[in-house]
């Protein structure tokens, strides 16, 4: 409970669900129309075509009315059957997640990774996967399943790599990646890392309320489903790509949100795409600039996969982050992410994704640094000064 009463807007930067536009919301609030007319079969052949351009693919992208949990399962259950193999990376709590769910769903995971905790403070390692598919001669493994942007740590692993390693090791293996936090905020090219099918979710860089997900697919996944055997009747490809192809789903699809996903393809490609990603680099370097003045560890040891979407700010030993978390939204009405399985109680993460500009996001670090100071948590200098200097001197590119 707050120690207020509140006023002005909550801060919601927890990484996802992100801050929704105005913009989006009075796009979802016109009225519902029938799934069947023809003014939703040309919304819906708008949307499908440009939703391919944030994925940078050519081949059909899936939408669910569901969380992205729904869109993992519907990965799985569309490319593998009972007992087959699976290769998964632990990068954090979602790779272990996504590991719980394929032996739920009777696969066979095997959860490959970094000894202890370091593999939630690293990305993945494509050396590790080329490895152990050179040691699979007899080609068992079905899949490679990798995370993104694992939001959990903050760490953004190199997709591009994990192909090569797969290719390196001549492994005939469908590479799977769960992008859910990444899509829109870090760089991904379906196509180009030649991934065989990307899952993503609405809530996080494409600013909407939670509720849709993807799965963007290629030629290889889509022949790979006509066989695979796992049971799936509403997550099945076939008859929505067979329904998509008018711009229609075989159920009833989410109208409104579906309004609110046209506003922000519109919204993210009249910016320009390129532009969004910059935004995020530049927001990220900034708010890390502001944890190194703290004098604060970054839970990402890897300067090479810095997360773009949100950064995780390591507790000194002592500090329980929870509590830190507690206070800063009691006091400031400022919400941020907890530490989630192996991380909980050691580190916050602060979500720097969507719709936010500089002044949010020094608000947001001042809201952490007064609430860090009244928990005690002795700091070495001033992270709202770092960041505004950070963001003074570096303009964003196009913005004159
Ligand atoms: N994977 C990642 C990387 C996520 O960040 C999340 C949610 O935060 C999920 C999967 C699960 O998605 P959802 O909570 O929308 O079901």
């Amino acid at each position: 409970k707050l120690d207020f009463h509140p006023s002005g807007r909550h801060f919601l930067q927890i990484p996802g669900p992100s801050p929704v536009p105005d913009r989006i919301l009075r796009a979802m609030s016109l009225p519902t129309i029938d799934h069947r007319g023809p003014e939703f079969g040309a919304l819906g052949l708008a949307l499908l075509d440009k939703i391919k351009r944030i994925f940078k693919t050519e081949s059909p992208v899936i939408i669910y009315p569901a969380s992205g949990t729904g869109a993992w399962e519907a990965a799985l259950s569309n490319t593998l059957s009972p007992g087959d193999k699976v290769l998964m990376f632990e990068t954090g709590h979602f790779a272990t997640l996504w590991h719980k769910m394929a032996r739920r769903l009777g696969l066979e995971p095997e959860f490959i990774g970094l000894p202890g905790y370091e593999g939630w403070r690293h990305g993945v390692q494509a050396d590790m996967i080329e490895s152990r598919l050179k040691d699979d001669v007899r080609h068992e493994i079905k899949a490679v399943c990798v995370v993104h942007n694992e939001t959990s740590t903050g760490v953004t692993s190199d997709i591009a790599a994990v192909r090569r390693a797969i290719d390196a090791a001549g492994h005939p293996a469908l590479l799977i990646v769960d992008t859910i936090s990444g899509l829109a905020c870090a760089d991904y090219r379906h196509d180009e890392w030649g991934v065989d099918v990307t899952v993503s979710g609405s809530q996080k860089g494409l600013m909407l309320p939670p509720g849709i997900s993807f799965n963007a697919l290629s030629d290889k996944a889509i022949a790979v489903s006509q066989k695979a055997r796992l049971p799936k009747s509403f997550w099945a490809w076939d008859e929505i790509l067979e329904a998509n192809k008018n711009g229609y789903w075989p159920y009833t699809p989410n109208t409104n949100l579906l309004y609110g996903l046209n506003e922000a393809l519109d919204m993210l490609l009249e910016e320009g795409f390129d532009h969004v990603l910059e935004r995020h680099q530049r927001w990220a370097a900034g708010v890390r600039t502001a944890v190194e003045a703290w004098g604060l560890e970054i839970q990402c040891q890897d300067p090479t996969v810095y997360s773009p979407v949100l950064t995780g700010v390591v507790m000194p030993e002592g500090i329980d982050a929870d509590e830190v978390r507690r206070i800063i939204y009691e006091r400031f009405d400022l919400s941020l992410g907890m530490g989630l399985g192996k991380a909980k109680g050691k580190m916050f993460r602060i979500g720097h994704l969507g719709d936010c500009n500089d002044l949010t996001l020094i608000a947001t670090l001042g809201g952490c640094e007064a609430g860090m100071k009244l928990a005690g948590v002795a700091l070495k200098g001033s992270g709202v000064t770092a960041a505004l200097d950070y963001f003074a001197n570096h303009p964003l590119k196009g913005d004159n």
